[in-house]
């Protein structure tokens, strides 16, 4: 569960890393009136929205007076953000800025544990430093059960480079988010830039925060960030049908039953659109699991039909205890269903147990959605075409 910026900037301030004040805002008339509660002269107003790069996209602009920032909210506003339409902004003082810094702590799965990463050279976009001057990232393995104790916060702020001035300091805010990290059962926290400030303070300017979903029994406070939008109203819708369903950024809806054929399913399907017009990606992760029924099928489709970007769906199945007959009459009596709000080309792949049945009770039902296709290849790549062809 990712958490918006100012749900990360909520979230540190309660920990007592230090941040700006905040305001949010869904109109401009409510950014005039955040600005004018805020009551500093000059802003920053930042689109509120899961993805990075918000600042590179127009979504990150200072203003300066009533006026100006009403325009300049109505603006961010108006943005679509690598297709993520921007509900809300977030005010907060204009920052001055004196140095810019990474920090950031992950899981790092492959080595079964976290890590912390930080440079002394942050403000530009961390995967191109990663790639252009890994040395300049530093990378410091943490001991899960010790986290950043004051002797380890010593020796990142070393290791990064940082002033001896500033060891104190730098060093007291990491620890604070470690426990941040720890204590609200984050999979990642960052923050792109920290930065000292023309006096001398440390800040944590901009925060992503990403929660552990497996945690949520222990964080009933976490019910304050379902109320969000879009992608995360279809899994949450999803959750509640008792499908394991992840939304992707794609246009090609996935179906599977198994997760590792779902899994498959989303790499060809991707291999298939890499050199198509506007290259389609899987829409999202769908397992259906074992005991395919009609009800599970029609509630599987209607998720993935509600998703906008969705142009085509695959559906990929290997028939094993649940035979492939069984998947095909799910098929039918899910777009029975659904009615007029199945509206996209279905590309169905069937194989193993009673294959030939299966496939029998889907060309009789001579339905105008459903194309058969006989390999996962094949069937891969007429979904893609589809989706290329509906962008
Ligand atoms: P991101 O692009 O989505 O990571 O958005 P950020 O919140 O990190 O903002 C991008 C950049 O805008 C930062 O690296 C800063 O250089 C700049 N920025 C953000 N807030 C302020 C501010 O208050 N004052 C100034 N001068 N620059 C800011
Ligand atoms: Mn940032």
């Amino acid at each position: 569960m990712d958490l918006l910026e100012y749900q990360a900037r909520d979230l540190f301030e309660q920990f007592g890393v230090p941040v700006l004040p905040g305001r949010i805002a869904t109109t401009p008339a409510e950014a005039r009136a955040a600005y004018d509660d805020l009551g500093v002269d000059l802003v920053v107003i930042k689109a509120q929205v899961r993805t990075g790069g918000r600042g590179k996209a127009g979504g990150v602009k200072l203003a300066r007076g009533a006026d100006a920032v009403e325009k300049t909210a109505a603006e961010i506003l108006a943005l679509d953000i690598k297709g993520h339409r921007v509900e809300t902004v977030m005010l907060s003082p204009g920052a001055d800025i004196a140095e810019e810094y990474y920090f950031s702590i992950l899981l790092d799965r492959a080595a079964g544990g976290y890590l912390a990463m930080v440079s002394i050279e942050g403000g530009m976009d961390i995967e191109t430093l990663a790639v252009e001057r890994p040395e300049a990232l530093v990378k410091v393995p943490l001991d899960p059960v010790e986290g950043i104790t004051p002797t380890v916060a010593q020796r990142i702020v070393t290791e990064a480079g940082f002033l001896p001035d500033d060891h104190r300091a730098v060093g007291e805010v990491l620890q604070t988010l470690w426990r941040v990290f720890h204590e609200s059962d984050a999979t990642l926290v960052e923050v792109n830039p920290l930065v000292k400030t023309g006096s001398g303070d440390i800040i944590a300017l901009d925060g992503k925060v990403t929660l552990d979903g497996n945690a949520d029994f222990r964080h009933p406070e976490w019910e304050q960030y379902s109320e969000t939008t879009g992608d995360v109203d279809l899994e949450r819708q999803a959750r509640e049908l008792d499908l394991n369903y992840v939304k992707l950024d794609g246009s090609i809806g996935v179906i599977g039953n198994g997760a590792g054929l779902v899994m498959s399913s989303l790499d060809v399907v991707a291999a298939a659109g890499a050199d198509l017009p506007g290259a389609p990606k899987p829409a999202n992760f769908l397992d259906i699991g074992g005991g395919a029924s009609a009800t599970v099928m029609a509630n599987g489709l209607r998720i993935i039909m509600s998703d906008p970007q969705v142009k085509s769906v695959f559906v990929n199945i290997f028939g094993g205890i649940t035979a492939c007959n069984d998947v095909a009459n799910g098929i039918v009596h899910a777009l029975d269903m659904l009615g007029d709000e199945a509206r996209l080309p279905i590309v169905v792949r069937l194989d193993g147990n009673s294959v030939d049945v299966g496939k029998a009770i889907l060309a009789e039902a001579r339905h105008p959605l459903i194309i058969v296709k006989n390999t996962m290849d094949e069937a891969a790549r007429a979904a893609a075409q589809l989706a290329a062809e509906g962008n």
